[in-house]
Formats: C-alpha cells, sequence, structure tokens
C-alpha cells in the first residue's frame, strides 16, 4: 500500500521520482563486447561507497518517496557482501519500498538466489545475449554460459521471477531472436530486447553492431501475433504480448523512440554521482556531501538535483557517427 509522502521529488517538469537505479560497483566478471574494453580499469576502492553509504542513499530516496530500487552495476553480485545491503534495503519494504529489483550478468545467481528471495527479492533481470556456449563466450569475452543457466534455473527454484534481457546485436545474435523468445516462453520468463547505446568508448565501432528494434520485431512478427500492450514503466521499455503464449515481450530502444515525458528515475553510481538523466552529463555528487555534512545534506541534494533534471536525453547514433553520447560506460553509470 502506497503511503502519502511529505515530500516527494518532483523536478522541473512536474515528473515525480519513484525509482532509483543504484550501481553497488563498476567491477564486473564479464566484458560484454558492447559495455565495456578488455582492459578496463576500475575504480579505487576509497572512491567506491561503502555498503553502509549506499544503504544511507537508498534510504534518502525512500523517505523521499521512491517506491523501487533496481541495485545493478558493474555486475552486483561480485561486489563482496553485497547481500547485507540488499538485507538493509529489504528491511524498507515494510516502511516505504514497494519493490527491490537487480540486474545481474547471473554468473553468480546459483550462490545468492535463495538469499536474494530471503531479503525480500522477488524479481531479477538477468542479461542473456545468446544461448550458445561459443557465442556467449564471444560476446562477454570472459564468461561461460553454463554457470549463467544454473543461476537462472537456481532463481526460478528461489521463486524469484526471471526476465531476460537481450541486447540486439548485428552479426552476432540477429539469429537467435526467435530461439530466445522460445526459450523464455518455456519457462515462463519475460524477454526484453535492448538497442545497443552509444555509452562509453568500446573497441568495436558500434554502428556495425547497430541492429534496430524494428527489425527484431519484424522477425517476431513473421512468427507470432504481437498485441501492443498499454504498460508503461516510466523508462524507455515499451511491451507487447504474445497472442499465441501470452508471453510478454519489451522493447528498449532509447535510440529511437522518445520516452523522456514520462520518465520517473534518475541513477546513481557507486560512486555516489547522482545522474538524472541517462543520457546528459549534468551530474550531482553526493558522496562528499554524505561523508561531511550526514543525511541531512543529503536530502538537500537531492532537492538540487531535482530542480536540474534536464527535460530529456541526446541520442542519436546517426547524428553522432557512433560517437558515444556520453562518454561513461553502462556499468559505471549503471544500466
Ligand atoms: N552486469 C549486469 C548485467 O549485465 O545485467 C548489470 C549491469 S549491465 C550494465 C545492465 C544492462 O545494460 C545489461 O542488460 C547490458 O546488456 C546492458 N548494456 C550495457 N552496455 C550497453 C550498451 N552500450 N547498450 C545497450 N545496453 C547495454
Ligand atoms: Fe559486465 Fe553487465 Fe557490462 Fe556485461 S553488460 S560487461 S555483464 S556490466
Amino acid at each position: 500500500m502506497t503511503t502519502p509522502v511529505e515530500r516527494p521529488l518532483i523536478d522541473g517538469f512536474g515528473r515525480r521520482i519513484s525509482y532509483v537505479r543504484l550501481s553497488v560497483t563498476d567491477r564486473c566478471d564479464f566484458r560484454c563486447s558492447y559495455c565495456m574494453p578488455l582492459d578496463q580499469s576500475f575504480l579505487p576502492k576509497r572512491d567506491v561507497l561503502t555498503l553502509e553509504e549506499l544503504a544511507t542513499i537508498a534510504d534518502a530516496f525512500i523517505d523521499r518517496g521512491v517506491r523501487r530500487i533496481r541495485l545493478t552495476g558493474g555486475e552486483p553480485l561480485v561486489r563482496r557482501d553485497v547481500i547485507d545491503l540488499v538485507r538493509a534495503i529489504g528491511r524498507r519494504l515494510a516502511d516505504g519500498l514497494e519493490e527491490l529489483t537487480l540486474t545481474t550478468n547471473g554468473s553468480q545467481l546459483a550462490r545468492f538466489a535463495d538469499a536474494l528471495f530471503a531479503a525480500g527479492v522477488r524479481r531479477v533481470n538477468v542479461s542473456l545475449d545468446s544461448l550458445d556456449p561459443d557465442r556467449f563466450a564471444r560476446i562477454t569475452r570472459r564468461g561461460r554460459l553454463a554457470p549463467v543457466l544454473e543461476g537462472i534455473a537456481a532463481a526460478q527454484r528461489a521463486g524469484l521471477r526471471v526476465k531476460i534481457n537481450m541486447v540486439a546485436l548485428k552479426g552476432l545474435n540477429a539469429d537467435e531472436i526467435l530461439p530466445m523468445a522460445a526459450w523464455c516462453a518455456e519457462r515462463g520468463f519475460d524477454l526484453t530486447f535492448i538497442e545497443t547505446m552509444p555509452l562509453g568508448l568500446v573497441e568495436e565501432d558500434r554502428t556495425d553492431r547497430y541492429l534496430p528494434l524494428t527489425e527484431v520485431r519484424r522477425v517476431l512478427e513473421s512468427r507470432f501475433t504481437l498485441v501492443p500492450s498499454p504498460e508503461r514503466t516510466g523508462g524507455p521499455a515499451r511491451y507487447v504480448r504474445v497472442a499465441e503464449t501470452g508471453q510478454k515481450l519489451g522493447f528498449i530502444t532509447p535510440l529511437t523512440h522518445n520516452f523522456c515525458e514520462s520518465c520517473n528515475r534518475v541513477r546513481v553510481t557507486a560512486t555516489g554521482t547522482l545522474f538524472m538523466c541517462l543520457g546528459q552529463e549534468d551530474r550531482v555528487e553526493l558522496r562528499d556531501l554524505l561523508r561531511t555534512g550526514g543525511p541531512a545534506a543529503l536530502d538537500a541534494a537531492l532537492d538540487r538535483a531535482m530542480a536540474r533534471k534536464p527535460r530529456g536525453h541526446d541520442f542519436v547514433i546517426e547524428r553522432r557517427n557512433a560517437a558515444p553520447a556520453v562518454a561513461r560506460t553502462m556499468s559505471v553509470t549503471g544500466g
């Protein structure tokens, strides 16, 4: 049940912020080719928020009316003792927070599935770009498919709802669109397709891998009847139902679709940088404020951030010749 909030976070365009993506680490055990370079360097430990600081930031947002928190990274489950943070935030599920979720590459999920459920998590998003072991290794560069599939099965056994995220990559997994939809339908998983976004410098020219989701849709429609769904989450995803199976499919098309008018979210990096928009550089640094001024300084900073949340992003891959719209990678901002 939603309780009234005394001072909700409302930005200059009247949008109420109810959703935060909180990155718990910039580190990852994979090096997905579209996400980060092979020689990615990671942040020094002192720059990264402690688990207690992350929990304090989550509390500050919940106190101001945030109802959903998604933990992400980097790979959230490679952060040591991350489950303590999940438990700490999970305690707020009876006290303001309505949903705590996690986006993961699945590599550590087998170890953590039961503990996540016990802490109050009910849904996880698992990134899975291929069901072919060799391809999976090629895309993730350090990942192995088998532990991820084991992790997904463990999540299901633990009672977690699983949604699969698949980045559509021309020449890499375009022929797996229908097999992936079938694999997910058999297991009762929703599936969301993601277009590559020009975030951060990676080795490849992203225009070579850019597969518009209009093409993904065309492939799906060759087999299925897609019924548009009115569901909106305040983010870039648009949903359809597959008439034949009832499966929910999502499409995240930040480059071709304008979703900013209904944006309800902000992102916080593992260093405590609050980004009001995924596609803009404007930010508010929370870490030093928190370390010197405590929760009161943090609370005041949220108001300053709201006043500065921009109307929308500036992603147009063609116009930019595939140059990154912003220099930071998704693993830094928290996808
Ligand atoms: N490591 C976790 C994972 O892979 O799910 C969480 C963080 S990851 C940055 C979150 C999501 O962002 C993943 O689904 C990943 O595929 C997606 N992603 C990363 N870089 C991207 C890019 N340049 N364009 C589109 N999606 C991207
Ligand atoms: Fe790691 Fe996720 Fe980025 Fe892949 S997409 S490199 S799993 S953070």
